[in-house]
């Protein structure tokens, strides 16, 4: 059996990518990869990779990360600039033995050493994004500019992949939350909250806000109960439900949080605390699918395929002019 799970409907094309490699034989590390890479090329994300909205600098600024389930190889970084494609540098960093997550210019360095493609990662869109909210933020609250708090808006692409001999790996990217201060790092860099991946146990990945994600290691609880037996579902559900409610009981209030898992048999698993979370899945039975998530409130998630209404609505939203750009 092989598959592919990916956060939001972003993940779409470049599961569809992914899973050309897997049918053919190819492996968990290369169908993500390529997987990731497309979601990043595309401008009209407003979170991923090239086009993607910036920090309170305007300056975007990227993390990624990559794990191989069977060698529990991570390589990751965190608030790199202007390369095209973070996710290959993290693949790349992952098979260093010591230095495999690298930050800023720190990454950026290797990545210019070892040949990777150099982008400016700003586009006019995404500054007239900036430019809007800036003008909505001082225009509502008088707030001047360095006291602005990082918008809500936010979305990591967070892929796991199985192939036809049992690996499964992990990898995420994202520019991380709109406005965020400079140097600000989110979950999706750091191995066991934003993702991770065990061939023998499943992998796991998460999106949300990031401060929250990280209080829960969530992507590893989710693998450890999948480790213990669980079915991803219920792994997922567990794993969002507690957290959840620990942050309200101790912190008054939880922060969006979602998940994708895998196990070693292609079995998949969701779950969200917020309404309607899309998240893609292909198998080997399975064509490549948009889901739409939502909780109950009894805990328990249910799913529906989205409409083809919902799927061209979505892609008229993202592409809509903003300012004739
Ligand atoms: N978790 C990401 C972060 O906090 C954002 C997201 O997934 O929506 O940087």
């Amino acid at each position: 059996m092989w598959g592919m799970i990916g956060t939001w409907r972003m993940a779409l094309e470049g599961i569809i990518e992914g899973a050309k490699i897997l049918e053919k034989k190819g492996n968990a590390g290369d169908a993500i990869e390529i997987a990731i890479r497309q979601v990043e090329d595309f401008p009209y994300n407003k979170s991923v990779g090239y086009g993607s909205l910036p920090n309170e600098e305007m300056e975007v600024e990227m993390d990624a990360a990559y794990m191989d389930g069977d060698t529990l190889d991570i390589g990751a970084v965190a608030a790199i600039k202007d390369f095209a494609n973070p996710v290959a540098i993290a693949r790349r960093l992952s098979r260093e033995k010591v230095n495999s997550m690298l930050v800023a210019e720190g990454a950026e360095k290797f990545a210019h050493k070892e040949g990777f493609e150099r982008k400016n990662m700003l586009t006019d869109r995404a500054k007239l994004h900036y430019q809007k909210r800036v003008k909505e933020l001082v225009g509502q609250t008088q707030t001047p500019l360095q006291e602005m708090k990082p918008y809500s808006g936010h979305d990591t692409v967070g892929m796991l992949c199985l192939d036809i001999k049992g690996k499964m790996t992990a990898a995420t990217s994202t520019s991380g939350l709109f406005m965020k201060k400079k140097g600000r790092v989110g979950d999706s860099p750091l191995s066991g909250s934003g993702f991770y991946a065990d061939s023998q146990k499943g992998a796991a990945s998460a999106t949300g806000l990031g401060e929250d994600l990280m209080r829960g290691c969530i992507s590893y609880e989710v693998v450890r109960l999948m480790g213990q037996g669980l079915h991803p579902q219920q792994a997922c559900e567990m794993a969002v439900n507690c957290l959840d409610k620990e942050l309200k009981k101790r912190r008054g209030e939880a922060g969006d949080i979602s998940l994708v898992a895998m196990n070693p048999q292609g079995e998949w698993g969701a779950a969200t605390n917020i309404e309607g979370f899309p998240f893609v899945v292909v198998t080997e039975e399975q064509k490549p699918t948009v889901y739409l998530l939502t909780r109950k409130e009894d805990g328990h998630c249910t799913y529906e395929e989205a409409s083809e209404k919902w799927m061209k609505d979505y892609m008229q939203r993202r592409m809509a002019p903003i300012n004739g750009v």
